[in-house]
């Protein structure tokens, strides 16, 4: 049998296509994998084995009838805990939804079934996506896959940690400040969050509307785009959505000189040496100018802090326990039971969330504190509008630390601030992705660079990071990873 570890999309695909071996034979190497090293990791809240032995058998009847398959048919692959699944448990990593077990799929879930890839498991992440570090989930940490006593960052840590320990060729994730973004960069992999509105919500469980995102977690910015096209698309169940309008092959390279601009500074020297080695023929890459002066960091973490609470309070009003979800037992009337309901089984950040948000909406707070936090949203617009004027894409560290330890982090507003580089791409709605870049030389563990474009440029900031990883090898410095 082939070497299967760490493989490519485009070489599992291959491997099926030469008969070397079954998507079945696939799909049970993985879960084999899960099974070895997932006590090790804590990646995995559900394996969905008979699903996936299931949509494995189909494909390989295709293959065995001698019908061409697609380049995701059989790929096996995993998913945040976000995104419904028809008849597989569904727990945003919450108590509140611990036997929930959706009635339907998420578009994207059934765009990825029918493309043929091979659901495996449901992965950990921070409760409802709230947080930086997976910490937050109600059932287990997750171990970054590089340095068990560290995070896997978050909230799809889950994600990122089993496409760094291979329990699955991609993931899917949500990045609603950085989710997808941030652990991929403190796993070593590869991280995408599309513009919004490219990609479906419907069926992802929701965390601020005007904010959140779908994307992949993957081992290249090769793999990301065949995973992205096929998620990607107008879904009329989906009001918010927006068909792509750039139509550049995929094989295409970037055109012309690419401007960008970089953010340097004491901490992000691993990314600017990364940065400083990336083949300028194609790639005319401006360092003087910093973020910093471009885009008023600070204020957009302060304005994302109020403003996404503030639709997290409104989303989750429907986790009263009446519903649908658990409920408390032994309440005296309603209002004892949304009460009993939501102190049991809602954790202590998600709680902070809601009181911070009614808050902020509240009569007499909404001018003070909405308002002002809607209109540095428009400033941020603004202050990247005119940097895309003149430049392709932003380049900027994902993070300016590599992952840290478990529990360092207790106090809230640290952990806030772990997301000053990633919050105001989604305050913008554009598109960026985060890259494998180095390794941090005292703690030996990888670092990530952004790579930010204007919206509607996801195609352009998939064909720069597949540039910079077509004359570089960070990317797969994965496959020495021992676990
Ligand atoms: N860390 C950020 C937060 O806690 C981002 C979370 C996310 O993108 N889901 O809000």
């Amino acid at each position: 049998m082939p070497d299967l570890n760490y493989l490519s999309i485009t070489e599992a695909h291959e491997l099926l296509v030469a008969k070397k071996i079954s998507a079945q034979e696939l799909t049970e190497f993985y879960i084999g994998k899960i099974r070895n090293l997932n006590p090790k990791i804590r990646a995995i809240l559900t394996v969905c084995e008979s699903q996936a032995l299931k949509q494995a058998k189909k494909v390989d009847t295709k293959i065995a009838s001698g019908a061409e398959i697609g380049l995701l048919e059989g790929i096996p692959y995993t998913a945040k805990d976000m995104f419904l699944t028809k008849g597989i448990r569904t727990t945003a990593a919450s108590k509140i939804l611990e036997d929930y077990i959706p009635p339907y799929s998420a578009t994207v879930i059934e765009k990825l079934d029918q493309a043929g890839a091979v659901l495996i498991a449901k992965v950990n992440q921070d409760e409802f996506a709230h947080g930086g570090s997976t910490e937050n989930s109600s059932y287990h940490v997750t171990h970054n896959p590089w340095d068990l006593d560290r995070v896997p960052g978050g909230s799809s840590g889950g994600s990122a940690a089993s496409v760094a320990a291979d329990f699955g060729i991609f993931s899917l994730g949500t990045d609603t400040g950085g989710s997808i973004r941030q652990p991929a960069s403190y796993c070593g992999v590869t991280g995408f969050k599309p513009t919004y509105g490219v990609v479906s919500r419907y069926g992802v469980i929701a965390m601020a509307s005007s904010f959140d995102c779908v994307g992949p977690v993957a081992r290249s910015a090769k793999d990301a785009q065949i995973v992205f096209e096929v998620i990607a698309g107008k879904d009329s169940k989906d009001s918010t959505t927006i068909a792509l309008s750039d139509k550049t092959p995929r094989d295409k390279k970037p055109v012309g000189k690419l401007k960008a601009v970089f953010y340097d500074d004491e901490d992000s020297n691993v990314v600017s040496k990364g940065v400083a080695a990336i083949d300028s023929s194609l790639l005319n890459i401006q360092t003087e100018a910093s973020i910093a002066e471009l885009v008023p960091l600070e204020l957009a973490l302060a304005a994302y802090y109020v403003l996404v609470p503030s639709e997290i309070s409104s989303n989750l009003e429907r986790y009263d326990g009446v519903r649908y979800g658990s409920k408390a037992k032994d309440s005296k009337d309603l209002l004892d039971s949304y009460m009993k309901t939501r102190s049991e089984f809602l954790g202590p950040e998600v709680v902070r969330r809601n009181i911070i948000g009614t808050y902020a909406l509240s009569a007499g707070y909404y001018d003070a504190y909405y308002k002002k936090a809607m209109q540095v949203r428009t400033l941020i617009i603004q202050a990247l509008n005119k940097v895309f004027e003149s430049n392709d894409a932003i380049l900027v560290p994902t993070t300016l630390e590599p992952a840290f330890k478990l529990g360092s982090k207790s106090d809230p507003v640290e952990m806030y601030k772990t997301d000053l580089l990633t919050v105001f791409a989604n305050l913008a709605g554009v598109p960026a992705i985060s890259i494998p870049i180095g390794f941090e030389p005292t703690t030996g563990l990888p670092m990530g660079l952004q790579i930010i474009g204007k919206q509607g440029d996801d195609i352009k900031i998939l064909a720069i990071a597949k540039h910079i990883q077509s004359d570089s090898n960070w990317h797969n410095k994965l496959k020495e990873l021992k676990l």
